[in-house]
């Protein structure tokens, strides 16, 4: 049976970014999928990366990706790090749901992939990175919400190319893992819309994730 990570970040619960993930939740689960979901403003995560993610003695000068592949060989991450991490090595698909927040990721995920996208466990330290990273042969894609509207994406328009401002994440994060990288699912200015259209776009969200087997690849390695 398939097995999906959504890491969602949104503060509430009552959010329209928070209904969507249950939607893709619920609609991996008929697929067929398990499903974890890491709710991290629900479970209080620390975004920090700091001396507090490992329980050996550190080196004086402290060097957070030395520590990492130590704790991972070592099997010395605090708590929080190894259960996030054992989620990831669990899942076949990993899913973030956030709020677009300054073009990018709310700070609580961005750590999470410090912590949790650990040197020696997704890639480096004897891991190698994209077509040798960890995650290869695995799927990985965004789901989002945004405040603009979708006219305002685009080349030479106000907010530019999606492409362009999801590198850092889509290319930069889950590609050089080594994960197979889907096309995002957006669900533009949620605020402007009636609750109709707001229902309309729910729709389109499950419709996403129930046809994620020909949705279309962004970033994918050559076989062999
Ligand atoms: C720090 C910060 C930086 C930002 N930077 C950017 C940026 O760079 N680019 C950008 O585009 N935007 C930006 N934004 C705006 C942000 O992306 C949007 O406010 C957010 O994505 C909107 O989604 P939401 O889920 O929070 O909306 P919500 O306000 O939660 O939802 C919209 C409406 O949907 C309703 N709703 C909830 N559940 C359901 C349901 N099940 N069915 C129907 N309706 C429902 C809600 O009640 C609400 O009325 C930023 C915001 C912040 C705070």
């Amino acid at each position: 049976m398939p097995h999906a990570l959504i890491v969602h970040a949104h503060p509430e619960p009552n959010s329209f970014c928070s209904a969507q993930m249950r939607e893709a939740a619920r609609t991996l689960t008929e697929q067929g999928y398990t499903v974890e979901i890491s709710d991290l403003y629900g479970m209080g995560w620390n975004a920090e990366l700091g001396r507090g993610d490992f329980t050996h003695p550190l080196a004086d000068f402290f060097k957070p990706q030395a520590e990492q592949v130590r704790a991972v060989q070592e099997g010395t991450f605090a708590p929080e790090v190894a259960a996030e991490l054992e989620k990831l090595r669990r899942a076949d698909l990993l899913v973030f749901s956030f709020p677009m927040w300054w073009f990018s990721l709310p700070a609580l995920l961005k750590g999470w992939v410090d912590r949790v996208f650990a040197m020696g466990a997704a890639y480096g330290g004897g891991v190698g990175t994209f077509a040798q990273g960890a995650f290869r042969g695995r799927r990985a894609l965004l789901l989002f919400t945004t405040g603009s509207l979708e006219e305002y994406f685009g080349p030479g328009r106000r907010d530019g190319e999606m492409d362009t401002l999801l590198f850092h994440i889509q290319h930069g994060m889950f590609y050089f893992v080594g994960y197979t990288v889907l096309a995002p699912v957006v669900s533009f200015a949620p605020v402007r819309q009636t609750p109709e259209e707001r229902e309309a776009q729910l729709r389109k969200v499950r419709r996403a994730f129930a046809e994620l087997g020909t949705r279309q690849v962004i970033f994918d390695f050559q076989e062999g």
